[in-house]
């Protein structure tokens, strides 16, 4: 792709292709279709949740070579709902159409070391960390961290799997035999006061805008609630916003970026993760903002420029996990904005659908 042509704006009626078909492929989706654009979901799972809001739609395994050369033959640019694309599919594709966000940012993120390497960088702080290769690497480790962290493997790790806290010698060999043979990590156990997020969008010309940070509650290592307004200083806010800038410009980003941080009492941050995509911790921008983070994303991979993130009420956003989805219709009042995902059977831990709870008053500034 010439640098031209992958920057130039998508007209009205171009078909956006988007890489996974679970509930964030499904919001993608519906926030083109407002924007007047087609989409094409390509997924190896027949019935994906996104399959239901789009009639274009390709069934295949993310390595098969030959169905990713056809998608990108019917789409005009590519986007992804996940952070796990594999490298070669990522280059297949970048290959043949203009691929938003970019292989790097992919790279980036499916590996906590290249993540904190690359962030640490920055000048961000992340978590104090070292990386395990073996089983000798855990006592020097574990003493340089001050006895106790949270082993994890460096790839494939979401909603808090694939991670374990380790207090002792004897807890990080146990832990280092569970989560073997991948390459694994032990981060220090930082003290937060509260966990924040910020997801930013940077369009193809280079313009940032960030919507306001979210507090997040997790349950067993899921998203449980993001709350909004965060209860951190102007100055915290500002910082996550600065950082999160710094990566999206680093990167030369285009799309949505969530950033996850840990706030400390003294108000600083350090950066846990971030994911090339639309956030979970976002759904709270469909309900109270001018523009919302899938239609800014669509709005960016398209060449389009940034709409309005300013937040126009406060809001929680409650994540529907298993069977939490009977609140929907069940628990519903006028002020909630429910999201249902369409998938047909509900599982523990399993992203069923959300709610957006809007107070009744506008915030007084
Ligand atoms: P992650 O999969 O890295 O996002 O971790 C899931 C959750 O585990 C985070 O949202 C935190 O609540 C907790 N956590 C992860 N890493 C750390 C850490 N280094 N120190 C303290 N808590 C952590």
């Amino acid at each position: 792709m010439s640098d031209a042509a992958s920057r130039s704006a998508l007209p009205l009626g171009a078909t956006i292709g988007i890489l996974g078909g679970g509930q964030l492929g499904r919001m993608l989706s519906l926030a083109a279709s407002r924007l007047g654009f087609r989409t094409h979901i390509y997924c190896p799972e027949r019935d994906s949740p996104a399959f239901e809001v789009t009639p274009h739609k390709t069934v295949a395994a993310y390595d098969d070579h030959a169905a990713l050369g056809k998608f990108a033959a019917l789409v005009d640019v590519i986007t992804y709902e996940f952070e796990n694309v594999p490298a070669g599919t990522a280059e297949t594709l970048a290959a043949l159409k203009p691929l938003h966000p970019g292989a790097n940012a992919l790279a980036v993120s499916q590996d906590r070391l290249a993540e904190k390497t690359f962030i640490g960088g920055l000048g961000i702080p992340v978590a104090p960390h070292r990386a395990i290769r073996d089983a000798a690497d855990l006592a020097p480790a574990l003493a340089a961290l001050g006895g106790t962290g949270i082993l994890k493997t460096t790839r494939l790790g979401y909603d808090g799997k694939g991670q374990r806290r380790v207090a002792s010698l004897d807890d990080a060999l146990a832990a280092f035999a569970d989560l073997r043979p991948h390459p694994l990590v032990l981060e220090a156990l930082v003290p937060f006061e509260r966990e924040i997020s910020v997801v930013v969008a940077r369009s193809q010309d280079g313009a940032t805008a960030a919507f306001d940070p979210a507090e997040n509650v997790h349950r067993d290592g899921i998203l449980a609630t993001s709350t909004l307004p965060a209860a951190i200083s102007d100055a915290t806010a500002q910082l996550a916003r600065e950082h999160a800038g710094a990566i999206v410009a680093a990167l030369d980003y285009v799309g949505i970026l969530g950033v996850e941080f840990f706030v400390l009492a003294d108000g600083s941050l350090i950066v846990n993760e971030i994911a090339p995509r639309v956030h979970n911790s976002g759904h709270w921008t469909e309900a109270v903002c001018i523009t919302d983070q899938f239609e800014q994303h669509i709005r960016a991979v398209a060449g389009w420029p940034l709409g309005d993130p300013t937040r126009l009420a406060d809001v929680v956003m409650e994540n529907l996990i298993g069977d939490r989805i009977g609140a929907i219709p069940a628990g519903l009042g006028p002020g909630i904005r429910p999201h249902a995902y369409g998938k047909a059977e509900s599982r523990p831990g399993r992203k069923m659908g959300h709610l957006n709870r809007v107070p009744p008053k506008m915030p007084r500034k």
